[in-house]
């Protein structure tokens, strides 16, 4: 999950993974609406008040913190790290359906008939691709994978699977070096 949330805030320090971990880890964070957050202030950690709102307001986080004026910071504070790792938690611990579709060609397309609820993410991973589909219920859809000149009819079965093992699989190919 650690990984995860370093690959998408890539800027961030180990102190500020740390920081937001602890809050985190010891509960701070309650959900007060669709986009808003309520963080707990610990003294300990450097708050001055007992609890900050965290915002989701147009594509972007904001928190109770970055409003007083001596705060330098216009950046991600922990309190919106810890808002982050708990949505990462619901994330990776909701179920989801899916199936995974390899497609061993160079050249492909999956095309999902008839259906559209279905959420379709394509990974390359080195030659191959691989596609995550998923759906909101277990459910078996029909589809063409269209691999070089060749096109196959394909029956789909999506299986229950958790939020984190689809998304090792998405995070499969982008190799990190380090
Ligand atoms: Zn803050």
């Amino acid at each position: 999950m650690i990984k995860e949330l370093r690959s998408r805030y890539p800027g961030k320090s180990r102190s500020w993974v740390r920081r937001s971990l602890r809050r985190f880890l010891s509960n701070d964070v309650r959900t007060l609406g669709s986009n808003a957050w309520v963080v707990r202030g610990e003294p300990s950690m450097g708050d001055r008040l007992p609890q900050y709102i965290v915002r989701f307001i147009n594509g972007k986080y904001v928190c109770d913190c970055q409003m007083t004026a001596w705060s330098s910071s216009r950046e991600i504070c922990t309190h919106i790290g810890a808002v982050l790792i708990s949505q990462l938690y619901e994330e990776f611990m909701k179920t989801t359906y899916a199936a995974i579709v390899e497609a061993d060609c160079v050249d492909n397309e999956l095309i999902i008939l008839g259906n559209n609820e279905v959420v379709v993410d394509r990974v390359a991973q080195g030659g191959a691709t691989i596609y995550v589909v998923r759906t909101r219920q277990e459910a078996t859809i029909k589809a063409l994978l269209a691999c070089n000149d060749e096109i196959r009819e394909l029956i789909i079965g999506t299986k229950p699977m958790k939020g984190w093992e689809v998304m090792k699989v998405m995070r499969s190919n982008t190799a990190h070096p380090q």
